[in-house]
């Protein structure tokens, strides 16, 4: 209904039938009949590492699913907060999996503990499903004060926060503080939802863009993903949003620590960011957070030691069949396609399982693989 009037509500649709598929014991461990002997690492435990692990281990292949965390998840575990996906969801998919075969190995960096070759050795194939977790930074005058971090800093310490993990309280807490997020997107709205319940004195959002409008602009016609203004659970909740900004300074109190934060309001004039003169003001900050977006994979020691080709976005290169430069290595999920969203990891994982079967076995029984470049890759 997107084409010519407002969606149908399709995710509660889904989330129902999934639920209830749960509750009533459908969703079993579906172990294969037979082996192959082909053994395969998944470097990554994010949707997309997970999707193709259980494709693989189905197929009858031994798949072992690398994580560098202590816990197995990503961004679902340590990124996206409980209040927005609750963390069973991902543990009992997690259980069906090891009923099926999927072997885990949490608390292994790979790269570090294991090297790219030792891992190319070892096994028949690899798929990357590393994420893209580098993180943008904004280097304008103070931000060297303390009080200021990546909303990745932040978030996973909310997350075992907000999950009774943590013995005492978290290194960065909002609690009683003028909370500032710079970046107005999804990752921005975590840390605002994790601030407030922390007991924030007062959480504002920035954001460079104008506010977008209400409703799909005519050039963003169906299917596109409209740019449209977007109110999540965390914004109905509290919070300042302030669009048409941007951040000239960060001000220390003069003894290093953040205090205060200086923007601009901004217009776009012919393609560029204009500042809108005498517009600057101060605002309260006591705990600033960049989330600003991401620059594709970590460029880390696995990705140096395997030599896999990066595109000119700093993704891992791949080509139709998810493969990268080097043979036998595939890429799948944020890693090949840079920060993106969970169903776009799980079709990507699918998908990329299937190439990989067609490596190793040739003739495969898993649905075809859908090339990464491909509009059907849509789920
Ligand atoms: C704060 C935040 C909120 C988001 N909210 C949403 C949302 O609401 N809805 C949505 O659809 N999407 C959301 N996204 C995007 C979504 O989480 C990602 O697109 C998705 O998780 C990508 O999956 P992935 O499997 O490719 O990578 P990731 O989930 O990033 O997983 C990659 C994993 O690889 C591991 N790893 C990396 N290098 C190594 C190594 N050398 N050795 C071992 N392990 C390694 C990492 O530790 C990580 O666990 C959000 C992202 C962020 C940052």
């Amino acid at each position: 209904m997107g084409i010519n009037a407002d969606p149908v509500t399709i995710k509660q649709v889904e989330l129902r039938t999934i639920e209830e598929a749960f509750n009533n014991g459908l969703v079993v461990p579906l172990p294969p009949d037979r082996l192959t002997g082909k053994t395969i690492a998944v470097v990554g435990s994010g949707p997309a590492g997970l999707a193709a692990a259980q494709q693989l281990t189905r197929a009858g292949h031994t798949v072992a699913v690398y994580e560098r965390a202590e816990r197995i998840g990503g961004l679902l575990r340590y990124g996206i907060p409980e209040f927005k996906m609750e963390k069973s969801i991902v543990d009992r998919r997690i259980a069906q999996m090891e009923g099926e075969g999927t072997r885990f190995r949490a608390g292994v960096n790979v790269g570090v503990d294991i090297t790219g070759h030792e891992l190319r050795t070892r096994y028949d194939a690899v798929v990357l499903a590393v994420g893209a977790t580098h993180w943008r930074d904004l280097n304008v005058p103070g931000r060297e004060n303390k009080g200021i971090y990546q909303a990745m800093e932040y978030l996973p310490w909310g997350n075992k926060q907000g999950l009774q993990e943590l013995a005492g309280e978290p290194p960065i807490n909002a609690h009683g503080k003028h909370v500032v997020i710079l970046g107005g997107g999804d990752t921005g709205a975590d840390c605002l939802g994790t601030a407030i319940r922390q007991g924030a004195a007062s959480v504002t959002q920035l954001e460079i863009m104008p506010r977008p409008t209400e409703e799909r602009p005519a050039t963003q016609p169906w299917p596109t993903y409209p740019m449209i203004y977007r109110v999540s659970s965390a914004h109905e909740e509290a919070g300042e949003r302030l669009y048409a900004v941007s951040t000239e300074e960060f001000i220390g109190d003069g003894a290093g620590n953040v205090k205060a934060l200086k923007l601009v309001e901004t217009q776009f004039v012919d393609g560029k960011f204009e500042k809108v003169p005498g517009s600057e003001r101060e605002i309260p900050a006591d705990l600033v957070f960049l989330a600003m977006g991401f620059l594709g994979p970590e460029k880390s020691e696995l990705i140096q030691q395997l030599e896999v080709e990066l595109d000119p976005r700093g993704n891992v290169k791949r080509d139709d069949h998810f493969a990268t430069s080097v043979e036998g290595v595939f890429v799948c999920g944020d890693a090949g396609r840079g920060q993106s969203l969970i169903v776009w990891a799980i079709a990507e994982g699918r998908s990329a399982a299937a190439a990989v079967d067609e490596f190793l076995v040739g003739e495969t029984g898993l649905p075809a693989p859908i090339a990464p470049t491909s509009k059907s890759l849509t789920v």
